[in-house]
């Protein structure tokens, strides 16, 4: 019988950890599947896309630069993608694709459970506004915070996302260098991509204070600049994004296979420092 194939689709995506923790998820539940890495330039997604449906695959995670653009391609979203307005999850069922949004599920699990960390009334800052934040903003509203505030290199890019949550809560929009002057934050988020490209833009590090958490989405071996960069203004606490990778994985693995792997046991098994 074939194995079910599934896979990673970006632009770039050697990077990638995810066909890593498939592999230890396929183990660990006893599940036949193959999982690959796609590298796939913006112009070539959709016909990437159909070809994998085409030739039987069963489902893509959908990741950066992609996560928006890929929403056109879809015949069902999820809730939870639809509000989003970006998929980083796709299945393939009988000759349609449905798309879901995992990623807001993934930091929220890895803040909450694995950091112990609780959002309500607190002052949130996240950096960019791409695909990744429009998937965690939801879910981050949902826990009441008491601001959350979006700085964006592009401001445009980021008061669209302003303008698409404002019913969900009390959400404002800046560029890097917009950030009111002497506001400190409880938790600032990277969901820059500009660490991929070995860029480090301009963080505000009038936004860091002793009590400050800061969460690198990226992730790495080594320290990622985001990290050095929370740890050189003195922030409580740098955490790297390898807790939510291994949770919204997780999330993706159950939407596909109806088996929620045990993300602790994986992420120990891969030995890296959140
Ligand atoms: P997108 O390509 O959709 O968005 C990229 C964002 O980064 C934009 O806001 C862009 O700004 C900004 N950016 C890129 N380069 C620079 C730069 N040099 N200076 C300032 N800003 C920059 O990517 P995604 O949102 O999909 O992914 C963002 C990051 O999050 C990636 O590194 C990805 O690997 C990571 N990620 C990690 C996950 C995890 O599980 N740990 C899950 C999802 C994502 P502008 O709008 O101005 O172009």
């Amino acid at each position: 019988m074939a194995v079910d194939r599934y896979g990673v689709m970006g632009y770039p995506v050697s990077h990638s950890r995810s066909p890593v923790i498939h592999r230890l998820f396929a183990l660990q539940t006893n599940q036949k599947l193959q999982y690959e890495l796609l590298q796939v330039t913006p112009e070539k997604l959709e016909t990437a896309v159909r070809q994998f449906q085409r030739t039987g695959g069963k489902g893509l995670n959908i990741t950066v630069p992609h996560k928006s653009e890929v929403t056109r391609l879809v015949d069902h979203l999820s809730e939870r993608a639809s509000t989003a307005g970006a998929v980083n999850t796709l299945s393939f069922r009988d000759g349609e694709i449905y798309g879901d949004n995992t990623d807001g599920y993934g930091l929220l699990r890895d803040l909450e459970f694995n950091h112990g960390l609780k959002l309500e009334g607190t002052s949130i800052l996240v950096l960019g506004a791409g695909g990744a934040t429009r998937g965690i903003i939801g879910p981050l509203l949902d826990k009441k915070p008491a601001s959350l505030l979006i700085a964006n290199r592009t401001l445009g890019k980021a008061q669209a996302l302003t303008d698409h949550f404002s019913r969900s809560g009390p959400v404002a929009a800046c560029r890097f260098n917009g950030l009111p002057a002497g506001e400190h934050y409880d938790l600032i988020i990277n969901a820059t991509s500009a660490g991929l490209h070995g860029d480090s833009p301009p963080y505000p590090g009038t936004a860091v204070s002793d009590d400050t958490i800061c969460y690198d989405l990226s992730y790495g071996l080594k320290a990622t600049p985001f990290s050095i960069w929370a740890r050189e203004q003195g922030a409580e606490r740098s955490v790297m994004g390898w807790g939510m990778l291994v949770e919204q994985a997780a999330e993706s693995f159950r939407v596909w296979r109806g088996v929620r792997p045990d993300t602790a046991a994986v992420l120990k098994r891969m030995n890296v420092s959140a």
